[in-house]
């Protein structure tokens, strides 16, 4: 195997969490740029996360992120499970080194151990009792004296002092295999050289590098990036945030507008351009220049880059993905006359139904609005003069109706968007909208008067 090899280690938990989405885009910049291989392992050990379906949700969420398993550089799917009889192994060679040890203490028995010894944690006491593997026994790692410097690309070298590790679990007592040896096992079976990953991870990293070392390999390369927090400058969590992946897909968001948000998060050029394709990025990104301080996932942030984004599309492809978000049934003559004018304005295509409803079914009048519009003096009489007015014009089109709204506004000394208002609600429902001229035209003469008529009716009534 030649060329740096990366690794995503998600462990399916039946939503794709944006840092995870994050962790994976770093990794796959990284194999891409460096001519290396993104290997794609799922650590599906825990039983209760063992569901084959988890597992094609997470290939998804990446192809749609463009890691793509088609391309040369990914590697996998591997099932971290299918490594159970490795990861056993290496536990028990572990233990005729020396390096670990059979434990038979019940937590209880090390609770009150440690209370009679004034420490917290567990103390080495079965260390040098030379126990056999048995039923309901814990295999633990022998912590070595002195300390552990990580290597870290992001955070520079860290130094953990050994004595605050305890000889950690490596196999529980019904057999399996815990987190950190499992996940040591297979990057080394895999060979892997690179583990970028969240920095949640750092404080097994100490551990890892000891068991790397304990069997005779060297350690990859670390490191270790920053979490995503919420405004409240708290970790995002799936109770309080919206964090999973999926969800900004099916709310339309683009997943070029995506990518290129979540590698601004900790990461920068050094220039002061956001906006750009993969294939700079992929070409720009290192993991030396990503700072260490936690990285605000901003939806408003990501919803402006998702507007960029959307106005980078040609009209073509805005209008055909369009089509793809509103209903079958909507009248698509009709739809290609408002789409053009929502180009500029759109945020997520999920807006979209929500925002041209009113053209092509009854108009539903938002009292807010109505109230806000409509109890001006001036409302009725402006509205009565533009229906007339709008009856008899020879040409129905946005420019020819808006002209027409000015000279009719004329008498009542107002400025165009407090006349429009009243026009706009009567036709719309709301007080917000798309340009209400290129709506008027989309409704068509009948339409659009028959609705000044109802509000009318409502205002003399
Ligand atoms: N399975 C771990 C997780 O999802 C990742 C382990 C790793 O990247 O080393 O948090």
């Amino acid at each position: 195997m030649s060329g740096p090899r990366f690794r995503f280690a998600p462990s399916p938990t039946g939503f794709f969490h944006v840092g995870g989405a994050r962790t994976a885009l770093f990794n796959w910049a990284l194999a891409r740029r460096l001519g290396g291989r993104f290997v794609l392992r799922i650590e599906d050990t825990d039983e209760a996360r063992n569901r084959p379906e988890w597992t094609e949700g997470i290939i998804s969420a990446l192809e749609w992120l463009g890691i793509s398993t088609a391309d040369p550089t990914f590697e996998g799917p591997y099932l971290q499970s299918d490594n159970a009889a490795a990861h056993l192994e290496a536990a028990r060679a572990l233990a005729e080194s020396g390096r670990a040890y059979w434990c038979a203490m019940t937590p209880e028995e090390i609770a009150e151990r440690a209370a009679a010894d004034g420490v917290t944690g567990y103390g080495g006491w079965s260390r040098d009792l030379g126990l056999d593997e048995g039923p309901g026994r814990v295999l633990r790692f022998r912590v070595p004296e002195g300390e552990t410097t990580v290597i870290d690309s992001v955070r520079g070298e860290v130094v953990f002092d050994n004595s605050v590790i305890e000889d950690f679990v490596l196999v529980r007592g019904n057999g399996t295999p815990v987190f950190n040896l499992a996940n040591v096992v297979d990057d080394h079976l895999m060979g892997i050289t690179h583990v970028v990953r969240a920095e949640e991870h750092l404080s097994n990293t100490p551990k890892q590098q000891m068991l790397w070392e304990a069997l005779g390999h060297t350690p990859p390369a670390w490191g270790h990036v920053p979490v995503l927090v919420n405004e409240q400058r708290k970790k995002l969590s799936k109770r309080r945030d919206k964090v999973a992946l999926e969800q900004y897909r099916e709310e339309g968001y683009l997943a070029e507008a995506m990518v290129n948000y979540l590698m601004t998060l900790g990461w920068s050029a050094g220039d002061d351009v956001e906006i750009r394709p993969w294939s700079e990025i992929e070409s720009l990104f290192r993991l030396e220049e990503v700072n260490l301080s936690p990285a605000f996932f901003d939806v408003r942030k990501l919803g402006a880059f998702n507007g960029e984004y959307i106005r980078m599309m040609t009209a073509e492809e805005f209008a055909a993905e369009c089509g793809r978000w509103v209903p079958e049934s909507w009248d698509r003559d009709r739809l290609s006359v408002i789409v053009p004018h929502l180009q500029p304005r759109l945020v997520t295509f999920s807006d979209l139904e929500g925002t041209v409803d009113f053209l092509f079914g009854p108009v539903v009048v938002d009292e807010a609005s109505w109230e806000k519009a409509m109890s001006a003096e001036f409302a009725s009489p402006l509205l009565a003069a533009t229906r007339s007015a709008y009856a008899g014009l020879p040409d129905w089109s946005a420019e020819v109706l808006k002209e027409t709204l000015e000279t009719v506004m004329e008498p009542f000394e107002l400025k165009l968007g407090k006349a429009q208002a009243p026009v706009r609600v009567a036709v719309t429902g709301r007080t917000v909208g798309p340009p209400l001229f290129e709506s008027l035209e989309a409704l068509g003469r009948a339409e659009s008067l028959d609705r000044i008529d109802a509000a009318l009716a409502r205002l003399s009534g």
